[in-house]
């Protein structure tokens, strides 16, 4: 009789768990349990500056609860919580383990240029849901527990540990976060073989796998020079010296932007320069003083340098000689410079003869897609996996959505949403079940 009873509750489990991702009416998607979900998650702000972490950790342990996966929390500074929900892996050897990661905090918003409030996650009849981390990268985390549950439901279980990792801070360089997290012990501890974390949204039914990424460099330069009178002509004044250093940085951005337009190269292969700021002048309540030539001028850059052998050495010297020379009285310094990734951090190698590379593409041919690997544009925490020594593979299985990341009105569509978590139960259960070691090959599947 009991086992009956489990049996019948198993498949109404299972049945419950079809129609959630097989809604097809705007109703269904509105009642869609896993939609539900996302939404709830959307709505915590974790936004930047000032993130709840506190409330984001609370309903993801509430998660991890319903989905009977034990959770540990790790705080390496104060108040920037890394949550870990762990699946132990059936098998008695010491197989590594995979990770699953995603950052709880999303960036600010200017909300008076959203169409619907950026933390309602407002859906509208055609299921496109609006809310900051909609596809930055709320999203993914959903899909990897969602993936999860349906697993669990299936009554399929991992050979390998597989660890769902929610992590703070990465919108802001994930210093807080994994900049500790890589290097600690409780890192070492989950023995990882490899990291899977965000990527791009897809179109044409290939996927786009960041397995590499540019080095992020946010440049300050300063100018000092001769405060003097606005109407007269005098040498090395502070702004005559930024506007060589601009007229330099700009030469050199143009030549960028040539070699992308011509074709010759793709964009993930040149470096981008932007500037970001531009400080200077005496203020007055109205405004500036406009008879004062400034005796301080500041400029901000965002800096991105694709892992290049030697582009790191080449740029650093172009700067200190060109960009910001003390010839001139200018002077330089990086809010955040993260490493090339050339010589001892590699990329990850985005071919077969990466077992998990297979496995993502085994994954993603099921869903008669291909994957296509790139060097993301942007940072993320994978180059922490990597610096740590752990394959890192950055990839969204999103598709057809609008790329809105970081812009107004970001949105996730609920139908592509389903779908992907379809995907992405796919690339579980593959991780999951490879019971070789990385230098085993393929045919152990
Ligand atoms: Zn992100």
């Amino acid at each position: 009789m009991k086992l009956r009873r489990d049996a019948s509750f198993g498949f109404l489990l299972l049945l419950c768990f079809c129609w959630e991702v097989c809604a097809i009416g705007p109703e269904d998607l509105e009642r869609n349990p896993a939609v539900q979900r996302f939404r709830t998650y959307l709505r915590i702000p974790t936004v930047q500056p000032e993130p709840d972490y506190a409330q984001a950790i609370e309903y993801l342990t509430g998660q991890a609860k319903e989905l009977g996966l034990p959770t540990k929390i790790f705080e390496f500074v104060p108040k920037k919580p890394i949550l870990l929900m762990t699946w132990k892996g059936s098998s008695k050897e010491k197989l590594q383990s995979v990770i699953l990661n995603s950052h709880m905090d999303v960036v600010e918003v200017e909300e008076d240029k959203w169409k619907y409030p950026p933390f309602e996650a407002h859906m509208d009849e055609e299921g496109n849901i609006y809310a900051r981390g909609s596809q930055d990268m709320k999203v993914v985390g959903m899909m990897y527990l969602e993936a999860i549950r349906i697993l669990k439901a299936e009554g399929w279980a991992p050979v390998r540990d597989i660890h769902v990792l929610w992590v703070p801070d990465e919108e802001v360089a994930g210093i807080d976060g994994w900049g500790k997290f890589y290097s600690s012990k409780e890192f070492e501890e989950l023995n990882a073989a490899i990291v899977l974390d965000e990527g791009h949204i897809s179109y044409n039914n290939t996927y786009i796998v960041n397995n590499g990424e540019k080095a992020m460099w946010w440049l300050v330069i300063q100018g000092t020079g001769e405060t003097g009178h606005g109407s007269i002509y005098f040498d090395n004044s502070a702004s005559e010296n930024m506007f060589k250093s601009l007229a330099s940085i700009n030469a050199f951005r143009d030549s960028q932007v040539a070699l992308v337009s011509s074709g010759e190269r793709l964009p993930e292969e040149v470096v981008v320069v932007n500037s970001v700021y531009l400080k200077s002048g005496s203020p007055t309540p109205e405004g500036y003083t406009m008879n004062i030539q400034p005796s301080v001028v500041e400029a901000g850059f965002d800096v991105r340098v694709p892992p290049v052998e030697g582009l790191g050495p080449f740029l650093t010297k172009r700067i200190a000689e060109e960009w910001a020379p003390k010839s001139r009285n200018m002077t330089f310094y990086f809010k955040v410079k993260t490493e090339t990734q050339t010589g001892e951090i590699p990329i990850t190698t985005a071919d077969d003869t990466n077992p998990w590379w297979y496995l993502l593409r085994t994954a993603v041919s099921k869903f008669n897609a291909t994957l296509s690997p790139q060097i993301a544009n942007g940072a993320s925490d994978s180059r922490y996996a990597r610096m740590g020594g752990v394959n890192a593979l950055g990839i969204t299985t999103i598709q057809n959505v609008p790329f809105l990341i970081h812009s107004h009105n970001e949105v996730m569509n609920g139908y592509e949403f389903l779908k992907g978590i379809n995907v992405t139960t796919e690339i579980v259960r593959l991780y999951g079940s490879f019971s070789g070691s990385p230098q085993t090959s393929r045919s152990v599947l």
